[in-house]
């Protein structure tokens, strides 16, 4: 019998349902899973803040880019008419379709302005090469009132946030630190971390794109979101 860093009893807002958390070592944030539905602390974290800020979201349009086939993004897929699922495939015309996904690069997209009510990435804007260029995109193609909710990891001893790493535009990935990759969908090799986020995320983003930040960070074990690198940022896009 393997050994259980944690379990506990608890309330999963994805399967909305009782459950039992469980984890087989201290990495939480990819080993805490709902024994029902197996999504992960980030996951839940993000449906609890969709589900208080934005209690009609089986209503809106939502674009997210590059999710799992799993967790809250596979209930966004089930449970919202309006729900648009992107992957970026650089070898595809941009707008076309592969295995139910729209092809799009967040950083320059064909969405018409003003398409959606929410974005939603969870954990991809660590890996993208130009933040400001996404964020910029993301505000493009929200509606005036609409929102961006995502998740990316924050380094608590961090105040400024670093580039880790730059695709360049000859094809060369500059480093400026040992290189990291995270799990990717679509992709077996992973997807390298482009930057470590500090807590001066939310200024960045200001003078990136005109939204106004809430950051949330999770201690929370009723519904299993604990461990490192809980937060949701929610984005709120201004009126102009
Ligand atoms: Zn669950």
């Amino acid at each position: 019998m393997s050994a259980v860093a944690y379990t506990s009893k608890g309330f999963c807002p994805i399967c909305c349902a009782d459950t039992i958390f469980s984890a087989e070592n201290h990495w939480y944030r990819d080993f805490l899973l709902c024994t029902r539905c197996r999504s992960i602390p980030r996951e839940r974290a993000l449906a609890l803040v969709l589900n208080e800020r934005f209690p009609d979201w089986r209503a809106l349009k939502i674009h997210e880019s590059s999710p799992e086939p799993r967790g809250i993004s596979g209930k966004l897929a089930r449970e919202c008419g309006g729900y648009v699922a992107t992957q970026f495939y650089p070898d595809m015309a941009p707008g076309l379709l592969r295995n139910g996904y729209r092809n799009e690069n967040l950083e320059k997209q064909t969405f018409a302005d003003a398409s959606f009510d929410l974005v939603i990435t969870l954990d991809v804007m660590e890996h993208v090469n130009e933040p400001a260029a996404c964020m910029r995109e993301v505000w493009r193609t929200l509606r005036r009132t609409g929102a961006y909710l995502f998740t990316a990891p924050t380094y608590k001893d961090m105040i400024a946030s670093e580039r880790a790493a730059r695709f360049n535009s000859d094809g060369v990935i500059e480093h400026f630190r040992e290189p990291e990759y995270h799990g990717n969908p679509i992709n077996p090799r992973g997807a390298l971390v482009t930057f470590r986020y500090g807590y001066d995320l939310p200024e960045l983003i200001r003078s990136w794109a005109n939204f106004d930040t809430r950051v949330y960070r999770f201690h929370d074990e009723r519904h299993g979101i604990i461990g490192e690198f809980t937060e949701v940022y929610l984005c709120q896009r201004s009126e102009d």
